[in-house]
C-alpha cells in the first residue's frame, strides 16, 4: 500500500504537505484496492445500509452571485420560484409515504425567506413527522438564526465550504463573500449541536493539488458529520460557462479518500455525480459513499433549480423512483434504510 495511505490509516490525519504529495500522485494509486478499502471501512460503521434523504428545493431566489452557480443573482434567465409552507409539507407527506425519514430543505439565500418563516416550517414538519429529521441547507446566517432553527427542531445543516484556500474562494465568489465568514458559520453550527455537512466541488476552476490538500486538512479539523462532494459542472449562463467539468475519476477517488479520512462520515453520491455519468450513483457507492438524496421537489419546479446544465432529475434521482434505486443498489449488497440515518457519533438521544 502507498506509504502515505498507510500513515493516514494509522494516524487518522496527514499534514498539508503530505496531502499534496499524495494527491499529486493520485492517478498512480491502485484504485480497485483503495475503493475496496473504502467499502470495508463503510461496512464497519454502517453495515450494508444506505441512507436516503428527500431533497426539497424550496426556493431558487438568491442574493449571492457565486460564479459557478446557475441560480446566482446575476442570472436573469432563471424562472424564479419559492415554495409555500403547504407545498413543502405536501412534499414531506408524499416522501414519508415513500419511506423518507429525513427531509432536506435546500435553497438559495432568498431575501424573502425570513428566519421566523423557516422556523415555522421546521416546527410544523417536526410536529407532523416526529420520527423524521429535518436538515437545512439555506446558506450563511447569523448564529442566532441558526439557534432559532435548532430550537425549532432542525438538527442538521449542509453548508459546503467550497474550498479551504482563501485565494481559490475569491476566484469562485464575488468579494462580498468570504471564506472566513463561511468557516465561521460552520463552526457556529457545530457549536450549536447541529450535525454539520461541509464539502466542495471537484474540478472547480482554479482547484489544484494544494487547494485540495487544504480541503482535506480543513475537514480533518472540522470533523463534519457529512461531506458533500460532486463534480463542478458548467452552467451556460454563468461566468464559468466555458470551464471544463470535474472528472468522474477524481470525484470517485476523492470520495474514497474521504471515507479513509473520516471513517464514520455520511457521504452522498451526489446528483452532480449522477449527472456526469449515468452510473454515477452506483460508482459513488463502490467508492465508499453511503447516502443518496433523491429529489422530492414538486416536479413542476425541478427544472428551475438548475445549478448546472443537464442536472439529472429523473429515474433514480427522482424520489418517486425509489424502487429503481433499490434495484441499482441490490447487486452491490446494499439496502435502503428506512430511518433517520443520524451520524453514528450523534445517534437519537443527542440529535
Ligand atoms: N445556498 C445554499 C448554500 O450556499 O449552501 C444551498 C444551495 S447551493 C446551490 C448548493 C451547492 O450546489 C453549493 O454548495 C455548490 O457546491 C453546488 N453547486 C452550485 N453550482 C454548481 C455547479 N455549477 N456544479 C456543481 N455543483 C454546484
Amino acid at each position: 500500500m502507498d506509504p502515505l495511505l498507510s500513515e493516514l490509516l494509522t494516524r487518522g490525519v496527514l499534514e498539508r504537505e503530505q496531502w499534496r504529495e499524495l494527491l499529486s500522485r493520485r492517478h498512480q494509486l491502485d484504485r480497485a484496492a483503495l475503493f475496496a478499502l473504502a467499502r470495508e471501512i463503510r461496512a464497519r460503521w454502517f453495515g450494508n445500509r444506505v441512507y436516503i434523504r428527500g431533497l426539497i428545493e424550496c426556493t431558487n431566489y438568491c442574493k449571492n452571485n457565486c460564479l459557478y452557480c446557475g441560480i446566482r443573482r446575476g442570472n436573469s434567465h432563471v424562472q424564479r420560484y419559492r415554495l409555500t409552507q403547504a407545498e413543502i409539507l405536501a412534499c414531506c407527506e408524499q416522501g414519508y409515504r415513500w419511506g423518507f425519514r429525513t427531509f432536506v430543505l435546500q435553497g438559495g439565500e432568498d431575501p424573502r425567506l425570513t428566519p421566523d418563516w423557516v422556523a415555522q416550517v421546521v416546527r410544523e414538519i417536526t410536529r407532523r413527522f416526529p420520527d423524521c429529521a429535518v436538515t437545512l441547507s439555506l446558506g450563511e446566517w447569523e448564529r442566532e438564526v441558526y439557534r432559532l432553527w435548532y430550537e425549532a427542531g432542525a438538527r442538521r445543516y449542509l453548508l459546503r465550504h467550497e474550498t479551504a484556500d482563501p485565494a481559490h474562494y475569491a476566484r469562485l465568489h464575488p468579494p462580498a463573500q468570504t471564506l472566513s465568514r463561511r468557516i465561521a458559520c460552520l463552526y457556529d453550527l457545530k457549536a450549536l449541536g447541529y450535525q454539520v455537512g461541509a464539502g466542495f466541488m471537484v474540478g472547480s476552476p482554479g482547484q489544484s493539488d494544494d487547494t485540495l490538500a487544504q480541503d482535506f486538512c480543513f475537514l480533518q479539523d472540522l470533523q463534519p458529520e457529512m461531506v458533500g462532494i460532486g463534480p463542478f459542472l458548467p452552467q451556460h449562463d454563468t461566468p464559468f460557462a466555458q470551464e471544463p467539468p470535474g472528472t468522474l475519476e477524481d470525484t470517485l477517488l476523492l470520495l474514497a479518500l474521504l471515507r479513509l479520512t473520516l471513517p464514520a462520515v455520511l457521504l452522498p453520491a451526489t446528483t452532480a455525480l449522477a449527472t456526469l455519468h449515468p452510473r454515477g450513483r452506483v460508482l459513488g457507492m463502490e467508492a465508499g459513499a453511503n447516502v443518496v438524496m433523491p429529489n422530492l421537489s414538486p416536479p413542476a419546479v425541478r427544472e428551475s433549480y438548475a445549478l448546472y446544465d443537464g442536472k439529472a432529475a429523473t429515474g433514480v434521482e427522482a424520489a418517486e423512483h425509489l424502487a429503481d434505486l433499490r434495484a441499482q443498489l441490490a447487486p452491490l449488497g446494499l439496502t435502503v434504510a428506512i430511518d433517520r440515518g443520524d451520524a453514528p457519533t450523534k445517534r437519537p438521544q443527542q440529535s
